[in-house]
């Protein structure tokens, strides 16, 4: 049996898991993929105190700090669903068949981008396809870029890049559904164009970078293409929580329900990152939160039988 035992093996669960072996705390983290999002990320030139890494290298700086705590890392297990039992004591069923017991929980199992799933987006995710305006806007200072999506977050994104790129080219499949304050504040930026109705048909590149995107006419069909550096895809962040569907609260996007301090709807059980309802997803953000929920954690311990 674990005292905490941490599910998913980002920047929330790794600064978790450090927390609580601190604390003297039997811990353990199970991962589908330890590093999480990390892996994926190329230059990373937020991560404050560092003032340029890559994904690889912080995931690999994240998993050695937790094995100089000796925390058991459970990787390649997929957790499939929570149960806690009327004694406190939480299971953890994975994929594979075993069971993990422990006094508390840390969930920070992450989430991932929606993909527009069309040529090149793959290909170039990296190398001009970002997803996020806050990590990778500047990388394109100057530069024309897109972004694809009406949403809230696709205005944002474009309100944002609009004061740091050179010009905006925003890409709409209806209408713009963002808040009509948000719609206002976008219509008086100069460099920044809307293009509503369109298919997204292709991402193009050259030399291994983005030059351009392909779109059609949802109208008369027809296409177009237009020159980008970037490419930002802004069709929506999905929560990886479908396990935890009717064991704890979830907003409407399926995000875990979470306090101040990381506590969730279920006694003993905390959470914490982008599986969350914390307001903005970023690795400095889910760092302090893994910390956050996992002192929640010791907390409720210190208050608890003793197993
Ligand atoms: P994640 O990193 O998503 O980790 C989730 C963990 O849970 C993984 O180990 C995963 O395998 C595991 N998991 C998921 N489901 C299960 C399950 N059922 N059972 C067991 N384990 C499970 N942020 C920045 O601050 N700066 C950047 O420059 C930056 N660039 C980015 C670039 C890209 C391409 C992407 C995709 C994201 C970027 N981000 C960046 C965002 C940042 O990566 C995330 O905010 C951060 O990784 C969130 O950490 P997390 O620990 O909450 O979740």
């Amino acid at each position: 049996t674990f005292d905490v035992l941490v599910v998913g093996g980002g920047p929330a669960g790794a600064s978790a898991a450090i927390y609580a072996a601190r604390k003297g705390l039997r811990t353990g983290v199970v991962a589908e993929r330890f590093g999480g999002q990390v892996l994926e990320t190329q230059a990373i030139e937020n991560f404050i105190s560092v003032k340029e890494t890559d994904g690889q290298k912080l995931a690999a700086g994240l998993e050695q700090h937790v094995r100089d705590y000796g925390v058991d890392i459970m990787n390649l297990q997929q957790a499939k669903s929570l149960t806690v039992r009327d004694n406190g004591l939480a299971e953890i069923h994975l994929a594979g068949g075993g069971v993990l017991k422990s006094r508390s929980v840390v969930i920070s199992t992450g989430a991932r981008w929606c993909e527009m799933n069309v040529p090149g987006e793959k290909e170039y995710r990296g190398h001009g396809v970002a997803y996020c305006p806050h990590c990778d806007g500047p990388l394109f200072k100057g530069k024309r870029v897109a972004v694809v999506g009406g949403g809230n977050s696709g205005v944002e994104a474009a309100i944002d890049l609009a004061g740091v790129v050179g010009h905006v080219t925003l890409l709409v499949r209806s209408k713009l559904r963002a808040d009509a304050v948000l719609c206002e504040r976008l219509a008086e930026l100069p460099n920044v164009e809307v293009i509503t109705g369109v298919q997204i048909e292709e991402v193009t590149g050259d030399h291994g970078k983005v030059n351009g995107l392909v779109y059609s006419d949802r109208a008369d069909g027809e296409k177009h293409r237009i020159d980008v550096a970037g490419v930002f895809v802004q069709i929506g962040l999905l929560p990886n929580t479908d396990w935890l569907k009717g064991t704890l609260a979830l907003s409407k996007n399926g995000e875990i329900e979470i306090d101040a301090k990381g506590q969730t709807s279920l006694p003993g059980v905390f959470a914490a990152g982008d599986c969350t309802t914390v307001p903005f997803k970023q690795i400095v953000i889910a760092i302090g939160e893994g910390a956050k929920a996992s002192l929640a954690a010791f907390d409720h311990l210190i208050r608890s039988p003793a197993a």
